[in-house]
Protein backbone atom coordinates (compact mmCIF):
# COMPACT_ATOMS: atom_id res chain seq x y z
CA UNK A 1 0.00 0.00 0.00
CA UNK A 2 0.78 3.71 -0.83
CA UNK A 3 1.35 5.34 2.01
CA UNK A 4 3.39 9.06 2.87
CA UNK A 5 5.00 10.39 6.19
CA UNK A 6 8.01 12.36 7.21
CA UNK A 7 10.59 10.72 9.62
CA UNK A 8 12.75 12.36 11.87
CA UNK A 9 16.21 10.98 13.93
CA UNK A 10 16.69 13.36 16.40
CA UNK A 11 20.48 12.74 17.32
CA UNK A 12 22.76 14.02 19.24
CA UNK A 13 24.79 15.83 16.58
CA UNK A 14 22.65 15.78 13.79
CA UNK A 15 18.70 16.11 13.31
CA UNK A 16 17.64 13.95 10.07
CA UNK A 17 13.87 14.42 8.62
CA UNK A 18 13.01 12.30 5.50
CA UNK A 19 9.75 12.46 3.87
CA UNK A 20 9.14 8.64 3.26
CA UNK A 21 6.58 7.07 0.49
CA UNK A 22 5.26 3.51 0.29
CA UNK A 23 8.83 2.60 2.58
CA UNK A 24 11.90 4.42 0.68
CA UNK A 25 13.17 7.77 1.40
CA UNK A 26 11.76 10.27 -1.27
CA UNK A 27 13.24 13.57 0.22
CA UNK A 28 15.59 14.25 3.00
CA UNK A 29 17.04 17.75 4.65
CA UNK A 30 19.62 17.24 7.73
CA UNK A 31 20.14 19.78 10.14
CA UNK A 32 23.34 20.40 13.00
CA UNK A 33 21.70 19.48 16.56
CA UNK A 34 22.33 23.33 18.67
CA UNK A 35 24.57 22.56 21.49
CA UNK A 36 22.50 24.04 23.92
CA UNK A 37 19.51 26.12 23.45
CA UNK A 38 15.99 23.96 23.42
CA UNK A 39 14.00 27.18 21.58
CA UNK A 40 16.93 26.92 19.04
CA UNK A 41 16.43 23.13 19.09
CA UNK A 42 13.45 23.24 18.73
CA UNK A 43 13.66 25.95 15.29
CA UNK A 44 16.32 23.41 13.87
CA UNK A 45 13.93 20.59 14.14
CA UNK A 46 11.05 22.64 12.42
CA UNK A 47 13.55 23.38 10.02
CA UNK A 48 14.66 19.92 8.90
CA UNK A 49 11.08 19.02 8.84
CA UNK A 50 9.50 22.31 7.02
CA UNK A 51 12.46 21.21 3.94
CA UNK A 52 10.43 17.98 3.65
CA UNK A 53 7.06 18.33 4.74
CA UNK A 54 3.93 18.20 2.12
CA UNK A 55 0.61 19.26 3.41
CA UNK A 56 -1.29 16.95 5.55
CA UNK A 57 1.87 14.12 5.86
CA UNK A 58 1.93 13.16 9.61
CA UNK A 59 5.07 13.01 11.40
CA UNK A 60 7.00 10.68 13.70
CA UNK A 61 10.00 12.09 15.62
CA UNK A 62 12.45 9.15 17.01
CA UNK A 63 15.13 10.59 19.90
CA UNK A 64 16.83 8.89 22.65
CA UNK A 65 15.16 9.80 26.57
CA UNK A 66 12.33 9.69 28.34
CA UNK A 67 9.53 10.36 26.59
CA UNK A 68 5.41 11.07 27.12
CA UNK A 69 4.48 9.18 23.95
CA UNK A 70 0.92 10.97 24.47
CA UNK A 71 1.52 14.08 25.08
CA UNK A 72 4.23 14.67 22.90
CA UNK A 73 6.38 15.68 25.92
CA UNK A 74 10.36 15.08 25.93
CA UNK A 75 10.79 14.32 29.63
CA UNK A 76 14.36 14.22 29.88
CA UNK A 77 16.63 13.47 26.96
CA UNK A 78 20.59 13.20 26.39
CA UNK A 79 19.96 15.51 23.40
CA UNK A 80 18.12 18.33 24.58
CA UNK A 81 18.97 20.05 27.98
CA UNK A 82 16.04 20.70 30.00
CA UNK A 83 13.13 19.14 31.13
CA UNK A 84 9.57 18.57 29.86
CA UNK A 85 10.37 20.14 26.30
CA UNK A 86 6.90 19.90 24.31
CA UNK A 87 8.43 18.98 21.11
CA UNK A 88 5.42 16.99 19.71
CA UNK A 89 2.60 20.08 20.43
CA UNK A 90 5.01 22.71 18.91
CA UNK A 91 5.55 20.85 15.59
CA UNK A 92 1.61 20.00 15.67
CA UNK A 93 1.11 23.85 15.62
CA UNK A 94 3.62 24.97 13.33
CA UNK A 95 2.58 21.84 10.58
CA UNK A 96 -1.22 21.24 11.59
CA UNK A 97 -0.85 17.33 11.69
CA UNK A 98 -0.68 14.40 13.96
CA UNK A 99 2.90 14.09 15.33
CA UNK A 100 4.17 11.07 17.13
CA UNK A 101 7.21 11.04 19.35
CA UNK A 102 8.83 7.87 20.80
CA UNK A 103 11.92 6.17 21.99
CA UNK A 104 14.29 6.36 19.23
CA UNK A 105 15.24 2.34 19.91
CA UNK A 106 11.71 1.27 19.76
CA UNK A 107 10.74 3.36 16.65
CA UNK A 108 13.77 2.00 14.12
CA UNK A 109 12.72 -1.16 15.72
CA UNK A 110 9.80 -0.91 13.96
CA UNK A 111 11.95 0.35 10.79
CA UNK A 112 13.77 -2.43 10.64
CA UNK A 113 10.58 -4.77 11.17
CA UNK A 114 9.19 -2.57 8.12
CA UNK A 115 12.10 -2.71 5.87
CA UNK A 116 12.30 -6.91 6.47
CA UNK A 117 8.61 -6.44 4.53
CA UNK A 118 6.45 -6.59 8.21
CA UNK A 119 6.15 -10.24 7.91
CA UNK A 120 8.42 -11.37 10.66
CA UNK A 121 5.94 -12.69 13.92
CA UNK A 122 8.34 -11.77 16.41
CA UNK A 123 11.72 -9.45 15.72
CA UNK A 124 14.36 -8.12 18.20
CA UNK A 125 16.52 -5.28 17.22
CA UNK A 126 19.39 -4.86 19.42
CA UNK A 127 21.84 -1.40 19.05
CA UNK A 128 25.17 -0.78 20.10
CA UNK A 129 26.09 2.57 20.03
CA UNK A 130 27.03 4.96 22.60
CA UNK A 131 24.92 2.96 24.46
CA UNK A 132 22.80 -0.23 24.22
CA UNK A 133 19.03 -0.49 23.76
CA UNK A 134 16.97 -3.29 22.60
CA UNK A 135 13.63 -3.39 20.76
CA UNK A 136 10.58 -5.98 20.88
CA UNK A 137 7.90 -6.44 17.99
CA UNK A 138 5.38 -8.97 18.16
CA UNK A 139 3.14 -9.03 14.69
CA UNK A 140 4.82 -5.32 14.31
CA UNK A 141 3.23 -3.75 17.90
CA UNK A 142 5.98 -2.96 20.10
CA UNK A 143 5.91 -4.19 23.43
CA UNK A 144 6.51 -0.76 25.72
CA UNK A 145 6.08 -2.07 29.46
CA UNK A 146 3.94 -0.56 32.30
CA UNK A 147 6.32 2.73 31.80
CA UNK A 148 7.31 2.68 28.36
CA UNK A 149 10.90 0.91 29.65
CA UNK A 150 10.66 -2.35 28.44
CA UNK A 151 13.44 -4.57 27.12
CA UNK A 152 15.88 -1.47 28.34
CA UNK A 153 18.50 -4.25 27.46
CA UNK A 154 21.79 -2.38 28.11
CA UNK A 155 20.73 -2.30 31.83
CA UNK A 156 20.19 -6.30 32.53
CA UNK A 157 22.96 -7.24 34.29
CA UNK A 158 25.74 -9.42 32.89
CA UNK A 159 28.02 -9.47 35.92
CA UNK A 160 26.39 -9.48 39.00
CA UNK A 161 28.34 -6.55 40.98
CA UNK A 162 31.02 -5.62 38.06
CA UNK A 163 31.78 -2.41 36.46
CA UNK A 164 29.56 0.72 37.53
CA UNK A 165 27.10 1.18 34.64
CA UNK A 166 26.12 5.12 33.63
CA UNK A 167 22.65 4.19 35.08
CA UNK A 168 24.15 3.79 38.57
CA UNK A 169 24.41 0.05 38.69
CA UNK A 170 26.72 -2.23 38.39
CA UNK A 171 27.54 -5.04 35.94
CA UNK A 172 25.25 -3.76 33.48
CA UNK A 173 25.71 -5.25 29.64
CA UNK A 174 26.30 -1.52 28.77
CA UNK A 175 28.86 -1.03 30.93
CA UNK A 176 30.42 -3.90 29.17
CA UNK A 177 29.93 -3.25 25.57
CA UNK A 178 28.24 0.11 25.42
CA UNK A 179 30.68 2.45 23.17
CA UNK A 180 31.24 4.55 25.66
CA UNK A 181 32.20 1.98 28.53
CA UNK A 182 34.62 0.72 25.87
CA UNK A 183 36.28 3.71 25.83
CA UNK A 184 36.97 3.98 29.19
CA UNK A 185 37.57 0.85 29.99
CA UNK A 186 40.76 0.69 27.45
CA UNK A 187 41.89 4.16 28.85
CA UNK A 188 41.74 3.02 32.47
CA UNK A 189 43.55 -0.13 31.39
CA UNK A 190 46.29 2.16 29.04
CA UNK A 191 46.94 4.71 32.12
CA UNK A 192 47.59 1.61 34.47
CA UNK A 193 50.39 0.89 32.01
CA UNK A 194 51.60 4.14 32.00
CA UNK A 195 50.60 4.92 28.78
CA UNK A 196 48.78 8.09 29.04
CA UNK A 197 45.19 9.20 28.71
CA UNK A 198 44.93 10.23 25.56
CA UNK A 199 41.14 10.58 24.41
CA UNK A 200 39.68 7.33 22.76
CA UNK A 201 36.73 6.23 21.32
CA UNK A 202 35.15 2.65 20.72
CA UNK A 203 36.91 2.83 17.10
CA UNK A 204 39.88 3.19 17.91
CA UNK A 205 39.45 0.42 20.80
CA UNK A 206 37.93 -1.69 17.92
CA UNK A 207 41.52 -0.85 15.68
CA UNK A 208 43.84 -1.26 18.48
CA UNK A 209 42.25 -5.18 19.63
CA UNK A 210 42.77 -5.74 16.08
CA UNK A 211 46.33 -5.20 16.70
CA UNK A 212 46.87 -6.74 19.12
CA UNK A 213 47.08 -4.24 21.95
CA UNK A 214 46.89 -6.20 24.90
CA UNK A 215 44.51 -3.35 26.88
CA UNK A 216 42.36 -3.04 23.84
CA UNK A 217 41.80 -7.08 22.99
CA UNK A 218 41.12 -7.77 26.48
CA UNK A 219 38.30 -5.44 27.11
CA UNK A 220 36.75 -5.69 23.28
CA UNK A 221 37.26 -9.96 23.62
CA UNK A 222 34.44 -9.15 26.57
CA UNK A 223 32.66 -6.66 24.88
CA UNK A 224 32.12 -9.29 22.36
CA UNK A 225 31.21 -11.61 25.23
CA UNK A 226 28.56 -9.96 26.43
CA UNK A 227 26.65 -8.96 23.25
CA UNK A 228 26.86 -12.44 22.84
CA UNK A 229 25.20 -13.48 25.84
CA UNK A 230 22.80 -10.66 25.55
CA UNK A 231 21.76 -11.67 22.04
CA UNK A 232 21.01 -15.41 23.10
CA UNK A 233 19.24 -14.05 26.16
CA UNK A 234 17.25 -11.82 24.27
CA UNK A 235 16.59 -15.11 21.92
CA UNK A 236 15.60 -17.71 24.81
CA UNK A 237 13.75 -15.15 25.68
CA UNK A 238 11.33 -13.84 23.14
CA UNK A 239 12.04 -16.58 20.61
CA UNK A 240 12.57 -14.36 17.89
CA UNK A 241 12.42 -15.15 14.02
CA UNK A 242 14.96 -12.55 13.72
CA UNK A 243 17.54 -10.75 15.96
CA UNK A 244 18.60 -7.38 14.07
CA UNK A 245 22.10 -5.80 14.92
CA UNK A 246 22.68 -2.06 14.65
CA UNK A 247 24.39 0.16 16.11
CA UNK A 248 27.70 2.27 15.83
CA UNK A 249 29.40 -0.42 17.02
CA UNK A 250 28.33 -2.96 15.18
CA UNK A 251 28.87 -1.04 11.84
CA UNK A 252 32.34 -0.53 13.72
CA UNK A 253 32.82 -4.27 13.36
CA UNK A 254 30.87 -6.41 11.39
CA UNK A 255 32.39 -9.70 12.84
CA UNK A 256 30.06 -9.19 15.62
CA UNK A 257 27.44 -10.33 13.24
CA UNK A 258 28.93 -13.90 12.47
CA UNK A 259 30.16 -14.12 16.34
CA UNK A 260 27.27 -13.60 17.37
CA UNK A 261 25.35 -15.50 14.70
CA UNK A 262 27.46 -18.76 15.69
CA UNK A 263 26.62 -18.78 19.50
CA UNK A 264 22.99 -17.96 19.41
CA UNK A 265 22.92 -21.17 16.69
CA UNK A 266 25.07 -23.29 19.26
CA UNK A 267 22.54 -22.61 22.18
CA UNK A 268 19.32 -22.60 19.94
CA UNK A 269 16.76 -25.38 20.93
CA UNK A 270 17.59 -28.53 18.84
CA UNK A 271 15.06 -29.26 16.47
CA UNK A 272 13.98 -25.56 16.36
CA UNK A 273 15.36 -23.21 13.64
CA UNK A 274 17.29 -20.29 15.44
CA UNK A 275 16.75 -16.59 14.74
CA UNK A 276 18.26 -15.11 11.41
CA UNK A 277 20.87 -12.60 12.78
CA UNK A 278 20.95 -9.72 10.44
CA UNK A 279 22.24 -6.37 10.59
CA UNK A 280 19.72 -3.11 10.41
CA UNK A 281 18.59 -0.76 7.48
CA UNK A 282 20.43 2.18 7.92
CA UNK A 283 17.30 4.59 7.44
CA UNK A 284 15.59 2.45 10.41
CA UNK A 285 14.85 5.44 12.62
CA UNK A 286 13.23 7.50 10.31
CA UNK A 287 10.96 4.40 8.84
CA UNK A 288 10.04 3.56 11.80
CA UNK A 289 9.11 7.13 12.83
CA UNK A 290 7.03 8.00 9.72
CA UNK A 291 5.32 4.80 9.28
CA UNK A 292 4.34 4.69 12.75
CA UNK A 293 3.11 8.22 12.57
CA UNK A 294 1.17 7.38 9.63
CA UNK A 295 -0.59 3.78 11.01
CA UNK A 296 -1.13 6.39 13.87
CA UNK A 297 -3.02 8.62 11.70
CA UNK A 298 -5.23 6.36 9.76
CA UNK A 299 -6.04 4.66 12.97
CA UNK A 300 -3.99 1.08 12.31
ZN1 LIG B 1 23.05 0.29 33.41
Amino acid sequence: MSWTAVGVDFGGTKIRAARIAGGRVEDEATRPTPPEDPTMILGAVTDAVAAVHRPGCPIGVAMAGQIDRRSGVVRSSPNIPGRNIPLGPSLEDAFGVLVILDNDVRLAAAGEWSALGETPSLLVALYVGTGIGAGVLLNGHPLSGSHNLATEAGHATFIPGGELCSCGRLGCFEAYAGGRALAQRARRLLAQRGLGAAPLDAAAVIRMARHEDPAAAAVWEEAVEALRTLAWNLSVLFDPEVVVLGGGVVRGAPELLEEIRSHVEEQAWSGYPPPGIVLGHPDAAVLGAARTAWLEYHGG
